[in-house]
Formats: structure tokens, C-alpha cells, sequence
């Protein structure tokens, strides 16, 4: 016999009955705070008030509908991303995975509506992560996503990422777009140099290319701009959102410029749920709150604080963590000891962190944490390095 459950998923013995801001309820009878946020999802906080108006409010009116119908909350939402970001129109979807769909779809379909059908690969780079779908795991190439899966769909490069010249050395007549995480997070929140991305956009300008960053963990506020593009002013033709744009409800999105955008005509793609009343209330709510006066310039500042003490904690333990990365509220603590050892002590101790690749622990504690959520973190991971030194 084996478990109901797939057993795809490996967790922690440990559940919850119910969240508050930064703080979860566990069912040992201990309250955790909260610096994982479901892997950057919750980042208004659990049961944020305003969001548990929005559902409850649209859930008592409408759920669903179709898109075979208009929804208004979904022009609404798409005019929201539109204003706030360079993007002309929006293509709204239930997940990352498939928010990386879309994008991939319209960088073919760009080529193929200007008479270029053979021009259709991606160029990617390693150690990314796009989703689990077997497009973007072909795109991400890792072969640890890859294995047992062949075979591996056509149309994807990769190559590792901070050399230009080797860029442009892989770009071939087939090629068609470039795909990258402004902030590799899957792979260990590694930054990608912003003269390297600088250089990528130039390079697509030359060569006709269509650039797409996939924000789907470093948008929505977590770096301290509601994405992070905008840290590099280097505009991207397709980005990606999902994880924090609906707070915890599943929703993701695809925002491209117009000459891309209008080659998605009727017929050409689409979701039974993507976009539904519920979904676009909620995540409308979720863009209200982070475009409001001063949300972001907040997050900058407290990421900042906790930056600041961070380096205090490094500087004493070197033998537990050597490196913080990350900008804003996506940090990384790459560790000396076992990533997961650091992450058990830490538990321990009350607080919860997400792990990440290269032996780093994410911290992604929501972006309504407040100072003294802060030295409650710090207390908690000096007492794990004093541990684990
Ligand atoms: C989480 C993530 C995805 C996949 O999103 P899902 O909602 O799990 O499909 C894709 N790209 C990046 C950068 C992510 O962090």
C-alpha cells in the first residue's frame, strides 16, 4: 500500500490551523513567524483584513464564469499591471508554470506572425527554475527537473548566465527570445549582475530578439519595486508574475508590449479558470496595497534594516553562514554548515525559512514585517549559529 497521497512532495511534520500577519499557528500548539511566506506567496501577510474582504465579499456574488464571457474585474486588474509596469496587456493564468506557458507561446508566436516560424529558440541559462510544466522545464534545463521526463521538448539553450560575449556566441538563426530571472531564486537567490542584463537588452535590440524576465518570485514587492526590473531600468518585451500576486489564492500573469501582445488573438490561447472573478479580485486588492503611497519605499527600508543586522549575525558566526545575497526582502544566507541544518536549528527556535540551491537558506518574510518582527528573527538565528558553530 502506499500513502493516498503522491508522495512528489517531501514535508516537514508540521502543519498549521491558521496564520496572522507574520505569524503561524502550528498544531504542536506553537506559533512560528513566518520567513518563508509559502515561498514568497503570502507576502501581505496571513489573513490580511482586506483581502479576506475581497474573497469573502466575491465569493458571496461570483466565482467563476468563463471566458466566455467579459469580466470585469479582469479588465480591471490587467488596466492595474498595465499602469504600473511597462507592459500593454495582460494574459492572466492560475500559476507560474503556466504564466511561463503564455510567455513562451507568444515569443513563437511573434516570430511566426512575422513570417519567421523558424526562428523559435529560447536561450536560457543555468541553474534557472520556470516551473515543473515540461516546457518549462525544458526551458530551465536542469537536469534534476528533467530526469525520467524525456524527451526533453525542443526549443530551449542554455548557457551560463554573466558572459555576454558567450551570449552572443550561442545566438543562432533559430533563435528567438531570451528567458531570465532577474534573481535566480529556486537556484540560491543568486543576482544577476545589472550590466549583464543591460547587456542582454542591447543585444536583443541588435539581433531582433524578444527579452522575458520571469518575475515570478522577484516581482509583486519582494526586492522593494513592485518588480525588480525596475532596480536595472532594463524594460523586458514579456514578464511574468505570479506567487505574491493573489497572497496565497492561485493566480498568475503574462504582461508583454503591445507588438508581441497583439499577436495573441482570439483562439490562440486560454484557461477555464485563468482570470476568474474571484481570482482578479483578489490579486486587484493585492496591487492596491503595493501601489499605495509609500508601501514600497517601506519595504525597501525595512529590507534594509533587516540587511543591516543580518551582516551583524554573519560577522559573528562565520563558520555557520559566509554570504548574504538578495535585494530588498529576498535574501539569501548562504551557509558554511548544511543549508537544512540551519533550517532545522532555526525551526527549533520558532521561525520558519524556505531552502534554496547552492546550500542557501531563503528568508522571504512577508513585506508587512516590522522592526521588532525583525530582532525577534535575529534573536532566534543567533541562537541557531551559536548551536550549529
Ligand atoms: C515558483 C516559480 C515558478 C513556478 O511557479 P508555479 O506557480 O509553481 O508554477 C516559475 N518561475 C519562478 C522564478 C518561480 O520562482
Amino acid at each position: 500500500m502506499i500513502p493516498a497521497l503522491l508522495s512528489n512532495y517531501a514535508p516537514t511534520d508540521l502543519s498549521f490551523e491558521k496564520g496572522e500577519g507574520a505569524y503561524l499557528f502550528g498544531n504542536d500548539g506553537r506559533r512560528y513567524l513566518d520567513f518563508s511566506s509559502g515561498i514568497a506567496v503570502t507576502s501581505l501577510g496571513h489573513a490580511h483584513p482586506d483581502i479576506v474582504e475581497a474573497i469573502t465579499d466575491q465569493a458571496s456574488k461570483l466565482m467563476h464564469i468563463s471566458n466566455l464571457f467579459r469580466i470585469p474585474g479582469q479588465e480591471e486588474l490587467a488596466q492595474k499591471l498595465v499602469d504600473a509596469t511597462f507592459a500593454d496587456a495582460v494574459y492572466f493564468s492560475n500559476s507560474g508554470a503556466e504564466a511561463n506557458e503564455c510567455g513562451l507561446k507568444m515569443i513563437r508566436k511573434y516570430f511566426s506572425d512575422n513570417g519567421q516560424s523558424e526562428r523559435y529558440r529560447v536561450l536560457a541559462f543555468e541553474n534557472s527554475f520556470h516551473g515543473r510544466t515540461l516546457a518549462t522545464i525544458a526551458a530551465a534545463g536542469q537536469a534534476k527537473l528533467l530526469e525520467g521526463f524525456g524527451p526533453v521538448m525542443d526549443g530551449f539553450d542554455q548557457i551560463p548566465a554573466g558572459d555576454i560575449e558567450l551570449v552572443k556566441a550561442s545566438i543562432t538563426p533559430e533563435t528567438a527570445g531570451i528567458i531570465i530571472e532577474p534573481i535566480m531564486g529556486e537556484s540560491g537567490i543568486q543576482v544577476i549582475d545589472p550590466d549583464f542584463l543591460r547587456a542582454l537588452r542591447t543585444l536583443c535590440d541588435e539581433e531582433g530578439l524578444l527579452l522575458m524576465f520571469d518575475e515570478i518570485q522577484t516581482g509583486m514587492g519582494r526586492t522593494g519595486k513592485l518588480f525588480a526590473y525596475e532596480h536595472s531600468g532594463v524594460v523586458p518585451d514579456i514578464m511574468t508574475s505570479a506567487k505574491a500576486l493573489g497572497n496565497g489564492f492561485p493566480i498568475g500573469a503574462c504582461l508583454a508590449v503591445e507588438k508581441v501582445a497583439k499577436c495573441m488573438v482570439a483562439g490562440t490561447h486560454g484557461s477555464t479558470y485563468g482570470g476568474n472573478p474571484l481570482g482578479t479580485r483578489v490579486a486587484g486588492t493585492v496591487v492596491d496595497i503595493m501601489t499605495a503611497d509609500g508601501f514600497m519605499d517601506r519595504v525597501a527600508q525595512i529590507g534594509g534594516h533587516l540587511k543591516q543586522a543580518l551582516h551583524g549575525v554573519i560577522d559573528r558566526y562565520p563558520t555557520v553562514i559566509e554570504e548574504l545575497r538578495g535585494v530588498g526582502l529576498h535574501l539569501g544566507l548562504k551557509c558554511k554548515v548544511e543549508n537544512t541544518a540551519l533550517l532545522d536549528a532555526l525551526r527549533k527556535h520558532s521561525v520558519l525559512t524556505a531552502k534554496g540551491g547552492d546550500n542557501v537558506v531563503r528568508l522571504l518574510p512577508p513585506l508587512i514585517i516590522d522592526e521588532d518582527q525583525i530582532r525577534e528573527f535575529i534573536t532566534a538565528l543567533e541562537a541557531a549559529c551559536e548551536e550549529l558553530a
